[in-house]
């Protein structure tokens, strides 16, 4: 099968030989935050160094919404709303129906949050996000700005508190739940520029409003994870440097996708849920699969 690795029989029924990888898009900076939105066929996603929101359709690619304040990791609500993390503006927003932004979180204990990279809404309305510190290391993805707290994973109670979850990481980045929320996956992405970073896919169970113990998951090679989704039947898709990795809830790497560029974030969306929106540096691909995401709402 060109373009795809079948490293364990199960993937072969997970991917399509005649479903090609298209490019459906290129010429940005750098991608990542895909967010599907069924209700409208729209694919938004963030193109973080251009400080802006892009819309792809079938018919094209237009801008969404610049500036973005270098937005990253996206999702929606239960409600369908659009939730974004924001580097410059080191926050959580929400966009209303009527179109107006509130800021859902900005600060834990009167400090301000790094940059929110990545962002999921479990089905009782509180929103779980990553708060490293790439995107106020560098100009370039939102502006060096100074650090007042630790890299860490909060959950935001739909009542407006928030909590941290996790406080053991260097860099966590992108998170997704298990298809039934008991299990929650956050890659440990380490500290930027350091010879030897941490990286790997951690996975904790969920006790209610916190985390039990986490455990080390899988480690994405080549490259790293860093956005990650999951399939009905709790596969995860993770981002890697020569494309797109499935691994089973064990575990095990059961096979790839290959794309020419190392892949960022990636996302299931189109009609059935089954196509793969992947963001790579400065192209978006998608490839239908034969396998359902779990996507919100
Ligand atoms: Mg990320």
């Amino acid at each position: 099968m060109d373009g795809f690795e079948v490293l364990d029989a199960r993937f072969a029924g997970m991917v399509l030989p005649n479903a090609p990888l298209q490019l459906l898009a290129e010429g940005f900076a750098w991608l990542e935050g895909p967010v599907w939105f069924a209700d409208h066929e729209v694919l938004l996603f963030s193109d973080i160094p251009n400080d802006r929101i892009m819309r792809w359709t079938e018919a094209g690619v237009s801008v969404f919404r610049s500036p973005s304040h270098f937005s990253n990791g996206q999702t929606r609500d239960r409600q369908g709303r659009l939730i974004t993390c924001s580097h410059r503006h080191r926050n959580i927003t929400r966009t209303e129906l009527d179109g107006s932004i509130s800021v859902l979180a900005d600060r834990f204990e009167g400090k301000r949050l790094n940059s929110p990279n990545d962002v999921v809404v479990k089905s009782d309305g509180s929103i779980w996000f990553t708060d490293p510190h790439y995107g106020i290391n560098t100009d370039y993805e939102g502006g060096k700005q100074g650090a007042e707290l630790p890299a860490l994973v909060y959950r935001l109670d739909p009542g407006g508190g928030l909590e941290i979850v996790a406080d053991d990481f260097e860099g966590p980045n992108g998170l997704c739940f298990s298809p039934d929320e008991t299990l929650l996956y956050v890659c440990e992405s380490g500290k930027q520029f350091a010879e030897a970073p941490r990286r790997f896919i951690r996975v904790f169970e969920v006790e209610g409003k916190s985390l039990g113990a986490g455990r080390v998951f899988h480690k994405v090679e080549p490259g790293f994870a860093d956005g990650i989704c999951v399939d009905e039947a709790g596969n995860i898709w993770s981002s890697a440097g020569d494309g797109v990795h499935c691994i089973s809830p064990e575990g095990v790497l059961l096979g790839k996708i290959l794309v020419p560029h190392s892949v960022s974030n990636l996302t299931f969306g189109g009609r059935n849920r089954s196509r793969l929106f992947i963001c790579a540096g400065q192209h978006l691909y998608a490839i239908y699969t034969n396998t359902r995401g779990c996507a919100v709402p």
